[in-house]
């Protein structure tokens, strides 16, 4: 049989500029495909226009550019793909793998915050009320391997609430299209943040509902501040400065225990990323700072 060629992505959504923890992870993601020679791709999620400010997707690509990190093929926009998650949530609703759910805030609370389970049946959507499209997940112990993390495993029902893939404003989640999207680029290898380790059951299952295969997922740990919050938009980790790429590649890479040497910070980033894709060490990326 012949082997797959290696394709890779970096699927930011763009909440805000590129900050440290997102390069750590663009370079992750960008050093497991170039270390086997595969591709790697770029696609912007931009699913939710009331959480992306406009300049946030051209920062984000002009930031990765001045890095060094370009994509191999055109950039992908979530936004100009709504037809196929369309296509995708009809393919689930008709066979019965996903359902409309009206349930308000409210009602969810007075659930513990799950919805009640009748709306499987049909129960809880009327026409006039507007509705989200859940996601019926099947009641599993799931396990799967993490290329990084080892054998991980979730009771899925017990543990996660039916994820939300069209939601009641019109827009469609993050769970469906990163699905769609990896399922349509033919993505290989997912190499993302730990912080969405939780997400895997709930996408895996997503496939199969698909008929696709899974690609293989690797978590790397988040990169955490000072006070150990996960660096994010939310918590207003400060945006890359792009007149110091030489700089900030080489924080990554220490970020990511590759151990470069000094003398890489007097060389310009074609030249550390040569150095980086040769001697990059996924086993070397540390566990224990998640
Ligand atoms: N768009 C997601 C984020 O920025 C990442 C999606 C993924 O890598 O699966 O958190």
């Amino acid at each position: 049989t012949k082997l797959l060629q290696y394709r890779g992505r970096f699927a930011p959504s763009p909440t805000g500029p590129l900050h440290f923890g997102s390069l750590v992870t663009a370079l992750a993601s960008y050093l497991e495909a170039k270390s086997v020679s595969g591709q790697w791709l770029v696609r912007i999620e931009d699913l939710d226009p009331l959480r992306e400010p406009p300049e946030a997707t051209e920062k984000i690509l002009s930031s990765l550019d001045a890095h060094g990190l370009s994509s191999d093929e055109p950039v992908r926009f979530q936004s100009h793909h709504h037809s196929d998650y369309q296509t995708a949530t009809e393919q689930l609703l008709k066979a019965c793998k996903a359902y409309r759910c009206s349930c308000s805030r409210k009602q969810l609370q007075a659930h513990q915050g799950r919805h009640p389970q009748h709306c499987r049946d049909g129960g809880s959507a009327t026409k006039d009320q507007p509705f989200a499209i859940r996601f019926a997940l099947s009641d599993e112990h799931c396990q799967w391997q993490d290329l990084l993390l080892g054998r991980q495993q979730q009771l899925v029902q017990a543990e996660i609430d039916d994820p939300v893939i069209l939601r009641k404003e019109g827009f469609f989640a993050y769970q469906l299209a990163v699905v769609v999207d990896d399922m349509d680029q033919g993505i290989t290898d997912v190499v993302r943040g730990s912080d969405l380790l939780d997400m895997t059951a709930q996408q895996l299952q997503i496939y199969r509902a698909l008929n696709a295969t899974p690609p293989n997922w690797l978590h790397i740990p988040v990169i955490v501040n000072e006070q150990g919050q996960k660096l994010s938009k939310q918590n207003h980790a400060p945006a890359l400065d792009n007149c110091k790429p030489v700089e900030n590649l080489f924080a990554a890479l220490s970020a990511l225990n590759q151990q470069p040497p000094q003398s890489l910070l007097c060389e310009s980033v074609d030249n550390l990323l040569d150095w980086s894709r040769t001697h990059w060490n996924r086993r070397a990326v540390h566990l224990t700072s998640q």
